[in-house]
């Protein structure tokens, strides 16, 4: 089955087609800037990416040119759209609604309006997504795979905000999570990497990038998780501050008068790596700096570690222990030493890094030394062939598909 999988975000749209019983992706790209005089359309895998178009006033042109791309000319990855099964689209916000993924229907397409007031700019792309895809390829069976609903089954001690509970009943302000996919994905492939059922194992998940999320994994359960109401909560990130005391927003606001949009704009977009180091959001160009002396970009880099090695320290004691740290995104996967300084010091808790095996490059891997109680792995992730496999599963469960062609 070939499932085209969409990810929109407010101004741009990205999409990958793949064959899911052949785990093959078909084609890939990207529309940026979708609305304004920069837009472009880059298409292509890997290293053959390049820009194709340019010019798209909204979603609906974006979709309209990304399907031409995949069905005609030089980029072509199918004959025609009939060879596109089914569509999966990622959606940020499921709130209280969906524990998993649903197949969309106009039930569905209005939930997830409804709950756009939690993540305006998220979920009023996705609808835009989902509506474009309706117009062009009208009748397809289309999915929605929520980053939120990995995290439905939080208990209510770990979603609750210890604020006044009429908020909670009001505006159902809870914790919700985020990366929810990908903490899924790679929670299922430690398992399978380590041969044990997840349902044995207890594991901390680490999607460490330019938005950084972790969760604690109980039995195949996740039981708490870092990202909040929304993504803003939890670890320092890229330009996100994470958890800082609620009373500095009040301050802040009154000193520096602003507005709560801009002291949410300053938190989300002005913070983190970028705010501290004053250099840059992206992990590379700090570790750069700090290695050349750059006091700043050494704080930066040292809060960042030290953030992460909290939340183990918290997850421990939470689940009572732990059997792996599971590590994901472009610093966890790709940086050493932010590995090597998060994991120096715990060795009194049974978790030691293997320094050599620690700068060896590759896919899944064990970093942690031989004799180390608490494993440690590295697991790409791959939050769109998740959401392809879910995609598959749910039409195959609730419609049916014989030979290509769809059943009722
Ligand atoms: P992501 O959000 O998952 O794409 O991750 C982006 C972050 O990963 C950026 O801060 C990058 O600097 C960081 N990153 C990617 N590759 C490397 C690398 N080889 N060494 C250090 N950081 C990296």
């Amino acid at each position: 089955m070939n499932v085209l999988v969409i990810n929109a975000g407010s101004s741009s749209l990205k999409y990958r087609l793949l064959n899911v019983e052949r785990q093959e992706v078909l084609a890939k790209g990207i529309c940026e800037r979708v609305g304004s005089q920069e837009a472009f359309h880059k298409h292509g895998l890997d290293d053959n990416e390049r820009v194709i178009d340019a010019q798209m006033a909204d979603h609906d042109e974006a979709m309209a040119l990304v399907l031409e791309s995949l069905t005609h000319g030089p980029t072509a990855a199918v004959s025609s759209l009939d060879e596109i099964d089914a569509i999966g689209h990622r959606i940020v916000q499921g709130g209280k609604y969906f524990d998993r993924s649903v197949l969309i229907d106009d039930d569905v397409i209005a939930k997830i309006d409804e709950l756009a007031e939690l993540a305006p700019l998220h979920n009023g792309a996705a609808l835009m997504g989902i509506r474009a895809c309706q117009k062009h390829m009208p009748g397809k069976p289309m999915v929605a795979v929520f980053d939120t609903s990995f995290f439905q089954t939080l208990p209510p001690k770990a979603y609750m905000y210890p604020l006044p509970y009429e908020l909670y009943e009001k505006y159902a302000i809870r914790k919700y999570g985020a990366h929810g996919t990908s903490h899924r994905y790679i929670s299922e492939r430690a398992a399978s990497f380590l041969d044990e059922p997840l349902e044995d194992l207890k594991l901390i998940t680490c999607h460490i990038g330019n938005g950084c999320s972790m969760s604690a994994i109980d039995h195949g359960v996740a039981v708490d998780t870092s990202m909040g109401l929304t993504p803003l909560d939890g670890l320092m990130m890229g330009t996100r501050c994470g958890a800082i005391d609620p009373a500095i927003v009040p301050f802040v606001m009154e000193h520096e008068n602003l507005t709560g949009a801009e002291v949410n704009d300053l938190m989300n977009k002005k913070s983190g790596l970028l705010g501290i180091s004053g250099i840059s959001n992206d992990l590379r160009s700090v570790r750069e700096a700090s290695e050349n002396g750059d006091e700043r970009a050494m704080l930066a880099y040292d809060m960042y570690s030290n953030s992460i090695k909290k939340y183990i320290g918290q997850y421990i004691a939470v689940m009572g222990g732990v059997d792996a740290i599971v590590l994901t995104a472009g610093v966890g996967e790709n940086c050493d030493k932010m590995r090597r300084m998060i994991f120096s010091g715990l060795q009194p808790l049974g978790i030691k890094i293997d320094l050599e095996k620690n700068k060896e490059r590759g896919g899944e891997r064990l970093i942690s030394t031989d004799d180390s109680e608490v494993q440690i792995m590295i697991i790409p992730t791959d939050e769109e062939y998740m959401i392809a496999r879910d995609t598959f599963d749910i039409v195959h469960e609730k419609i049916g598909v014989e030979g290509g062609v769809f059943v009722d």
